[in-house]
């Protein structure tokens, strides 16, 4: 938030570039919360007038005043094909044509859903819901239905949504504006949430100790990407599966953004770790909203028509939502997808650090698979504790050089920038060099 308030004059060019955004956003504002549906989208941590978006194809996004950037957030992971991919697009056109929404069931969910199972080893049922934040929120629900306990331990920084259980201590937006615990939220809900540190098996015992029999799961994201990027400490997951097991509570693996990124069994594929319950969503509705959560066979028969633990969605399933994903799925099995898109990571991370190295501006840079960040900081970062180290108003001044050389990265230093299958080597090595002259320009003011 800090460089917010000191406008920088890359921050005063990129909003004199665009008029156009400013009048919209302005006007926006009288009639949407902060001019935006979603708080990050509103620039608080960086400053200045945030993008207003005409229309985005591949890897670029194109504002109302005709300015093309190449883009990292792409709609938070959703789209690892980039914008308007044909096919998806193809399939969504054909589908409105056919119906919107059924509200009773197509054979699109059920294809979707067994297409799922058999893609995510732990997962044997599945239920379609329209947000990663429905899908977790639910997923919790069942856990206590099913452990007959009412606390949950989630990790500082880890973010699953905004349900109210989740909003203390959490990362992604709340991070990034400084919410530590969200007004609204009973006491009575947030003290059923144990906030333990990331990469902290010490921390997890401690918990199990202090609340015998009373903790019902542990969720995790498996690689942690809403405080920045911060991968699992060799041995942690593990660890966090043999306690659950011992302790009588479930393991829930949040793996909105890995699911379908780490690898195309999402993160549980890497690590070779089989949770009980797994929540989904952003790359399985390839840019629409559908979210799932899923797991063992006779967990998941504990929801409701099967069960009474009851959830429900208007709109769950949705078919264009479903053909969406359908069309993009079989993309991801593709020979060597995910070789290429971790390749090309490593080399924006490779070439990332060199360009500190060379501009002698501190920072570190966190890299999982497809996700990265790039930290403003001096020390290693393991957890939260280390991530808010960062320096925060740098990151902001980094973020409109960035922006001003036509480079959209996420517009908080506590989220991870997302490559995605259409981002070229030439593209990686343009987002280099336009970093080794953001951090030259850093350096020299
Ligand atoms: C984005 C995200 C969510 C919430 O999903 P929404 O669709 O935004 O509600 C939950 N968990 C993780 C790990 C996420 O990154």
């Amino acid at each position: 938030m800090a460089s917010g308030t000191s406008k920088g004059v890359n921050q005063k060019v990129n909003d004199e570039a665009r008029p156009r955004s400013t009048e919209i956003f302005e006007r926006g504002k009288k009639t949407l919360v902060g001019g935006v549906d979603s708080p990050v989208r509103a620039f608080r941590a960086v400053g200045g007038t945030p993008l207003v978006i005409d229309h985005a194809r591949g890897t670029k996004l194109y504002d109302v005043d005709g300015r093309e950037y190449l883009d990292y957030v792409c709609s938070w992971g959703a789209l690892i094909l980039g914008h308007a991919h044909p096919d998806v697009v193809a399939a969504v056109t054909d589908q409105a044509a056919k119906g919107t929404s059924y509200g009773m069931t197509s054979p699109l969910e059920i294809e979707l859903g067994e297409m799922i199972v058999k893609a995510v080893p732990s997962v044997e049922m599945v239920r379609f819901v329209s947000s990663g934040t429905e899908a977790a929120m639910s997923a919790v629900r069942l856990a206590r239905a099913f452990a007959g306990r009412d606390m949950v331990i989630k990790f500082e920084g880890c973010y699953h949504g905004h349900s109210d259980g989740f909003l203390s201590e959490a990362g992604s937006g709340l991070a990034t504006l400084g919410i530590a615990a969200c007004p609204g939220v009973p006491e009575a809900f947030a003290s059923l949430t144990l906030n333990s540190p990331f990469n902290n098996l010490d921390g997890v015992e401690k918990l199990f100790k202090k609340h015998p029999n009373k903790i019902a799961a542990i969720i995790v994201e498996p690689v942690a990407a809403n405080m920045g990027v911060v991968a699992p400490a060799p041995g942690f997951l593990e660890g966090l599966r043999e306690i659950t097991k011992r302790e009588g509570a479930l393991l829930i693996f949040d793996e909105v953004i890995t699911g379908f990124r780490m690898a195309y069994g999402g993160a549980q594929q890497v690590y070779k770790l089989v949770p009980d319950l797994t929540v989904m969503g952003k790359i399985i509705g390839g840019g629409l909203p559908v979210a799932a959560y899923g797991g063992k066979r006779e967990i998941m028969e504990r929801v409701a028509p099967l069960g009474p633990v009851y959830q429900a969605g208007t709109l769950a399933g949705n078919p264009l939502a479903m053909r969406a994903g359908l069309a993009m799925l079989p993309k991801l099995q593709a020979t060597g997808f995910y070789e290429d898109l971790n390749r090309k990571t490593l080399r924006l991370a490779d070439g990332l650090r060199s360009a500190l190295r060379e501009t002698g501006v501190e920072g570190v840079v966190n890299g999982a698979g497809s996700l990265l960040t790039i930290f403003f900081a001096g020390n290693a970062i393991r957890d939260y504790t280390d991530a808010k180290k960062s320096d925060t108003a740098r990151f902001g001044r980094f973020f409109q050089e960035m922006l001003r050389r036509g480079v959209f990265l996420p517009p908080s230093q506590y989220e991870a920038l997302f490559v995605s299958a259409a981002h070229t080597d030439a593209e990686i090595d343009q987002t280099i060099a336009a970093a080794r002259s953001s951090l030259g320009a850093l350096s020299n003011n």
